[in-house]
């Protein structure tokens, strides 16, 4: 008789839910997690809030994950944005919206979303050991018996695997998931960057580098057409661009990198006029500044760390006076305004991701369970499989879905 009757690998958002959802049902759960500590990534989430979920209509939330949306769309119907917040107010964790309908802990503190996931899996009686790290998952005639970790067996006749991606790997996930799986026989869909600053090739944006920008539109561009455009927030960085439009652009602008597609980005700095309207704008500008440095035109209308690049970047010599800027040179400039380019050349790596895409192949599991078709009693959740979402409480939202179905349906059997 085995001690345990599930096992959950990886102590983060979707093996704490699972382990707690699968010991409600009376099934005796042991979770292993590889870090001393219990929920590493969720402590860091939303710099440090935990923007745990969002207020998005249900009905609508999938479009939100342009990996594998439709995989999801059972899964967050059983648990979705409103059970989330209840399963954390029953807690004593109470959240609020903001912007965007992002939803975080009215405390900002991440730590309570941890803390309150400890407690839950305390009351239901799962055996938490930490500090171990799982090297391999044990089968026997096509069915899971344990795993293998720190030398030691440990034996279960259900196996649940939420070991997470590969991003941010000094908190634990570091894409053991992906060689469990490949070994045990699944397709593992190329794990790659998603929600990830770009480089580019402009040195300028040195020049920018800790330059925010709200309410602006950058869109993308590949193979020199438009694909899409987000409005909202970005940052200048020394190696390139960050920020939250960006990282939504970049798992699309990644993808086409590594096809060897030229991409580019065009940031609109003034998305709420027309051309017309802009171009009116500047010459009322220039009119009031007519006697004025060049330089020295534009401080109505951008911060000033951005008015020597675009004064270069349009032609206009900086030391001349403002009366002298030809009409084409004013042209140039207010088509920059609204089209500032960007060639991307790489993304960061994998490393410094929020999220990895990629993962186990959906086709793979069961959505009804998240169980493997591969492995008899194996299951899988969270950033391990191949779902990923755009920021704004998407990722965590799905691999708490996931570790609820997961760990329902592994303790369903058992008991
Ligand atoms: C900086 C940052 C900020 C983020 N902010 C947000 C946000 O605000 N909102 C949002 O929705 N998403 C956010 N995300 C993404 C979100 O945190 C993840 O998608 C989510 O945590 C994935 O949950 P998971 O349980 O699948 O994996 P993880 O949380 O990564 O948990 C996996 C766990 O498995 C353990 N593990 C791995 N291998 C083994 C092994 N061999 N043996 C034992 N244990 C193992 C790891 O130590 C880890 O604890 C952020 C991510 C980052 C990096």
């Amino acid at each position: 008789m085995n001690e345990y009757q599930v096992i959950v690998v990886g102590g983060g958002a979707a093996g704490m839910m699972a382990a707690g959802q699968a010991a409600r049902g009376g099934a005796k759960v042991l979770l292993l997690e590889k870090k001393e500590r219990l929920g590493r990534k969720i402590a860091i989430s939303g710099k440090g809030r935990c923007n745990i979920t969002n207020v998005e209509n249900v009905s609508d939330f999938i479009s939100h994950y342009p990996g594998n949306g439709r995989f999801l769309h059972g899964i967050l119907r059983d648990f979705d944005n409103v059970a989330l917040r209840e399963f954390f107010a029953s807690y004593g964790v109470e959240t609020k919206v903001e912007r965007g309908g992002r939803v975080f802990p009215v405390s900002d503190d991440a730590e309570k979303i941890v803390d309150a996931l400890v407690t839950f899996l305390k009351n239901k009686g799962v055996t938490i050991k930490s500090g171990i790290a799982v090297e391999e998952v044990l089968v026997e005639n096509g069915q899971v018996i344990g795993v293998r970790g720190n030398g030691q067996r440990y034996l279960a006749p259900r196996v649940l695997i939420c070991t997470g991606g590969s991003s941010y790997p000094a908190t634990g996930s570091n894409g053991d998931g992906f060689r469990f799986a490949r070994k045990l026989g699944h397709s593992v869909i190329t794990p790659r960057p998603a929600l990830v600053p770009l480089k580019t090739a402009e040195d300028w944006v040195k020049e920018l580098q800790g330059l925010a920008l709200r309410n602006v539109e950058a869109s993308l561009w590949i193979g020199g057409k438009k694909q899409i455009a987000e409005f909202g927030e970005m940052l200048f960085t020394h190696f390139g661009v960050s920020g939250p439009i960006i990282l939504t652009l970049s798992r699309q602008a990644g993808d086409a990198l590594r096809e060897g597609k030229q991409v580019e980005l065009r940031i609109n700095l003034k998305p709420a006029l027309s051309a017309e309207q802009l171009d009116l704008r500047v010459q009322r500008d220039f009119q009031k500044y007519s006697n004025k440095q060049s330089k020295n035109a534009l401080d109505d209308l951008l911060p000033q760390s951005l008015i020597p690049v675009l004064i270069r970047l349009s032609g206009i010599n900086p030391e001349g006076v403002v009366h002298q800027i030809s009409r084409e040179e004013r042209k140039s400039l207010v088509k920059l305004l609204q089209g500032l380019p960007l060639t991307i050349t790489d993304t960061l790596s994998i490393e410094t991701a929020i999220v990895t895409a990629g993962g186990i192949s959906v086709k793979e599991i069961n959505p009804k369970t998240m169980a493997s078709k591969c492995v008899e009693g194996l299951y899988w959740a969270g950033e391990v499989v191949d779902v990923d979402g755009i920021t704004g409480g998407y990722n965590l939202q799905a691999a708490f879905a996931m570790g609820y179905r997961a760990g329902q349906a592994a303790g369903n059997v058992v008991s």
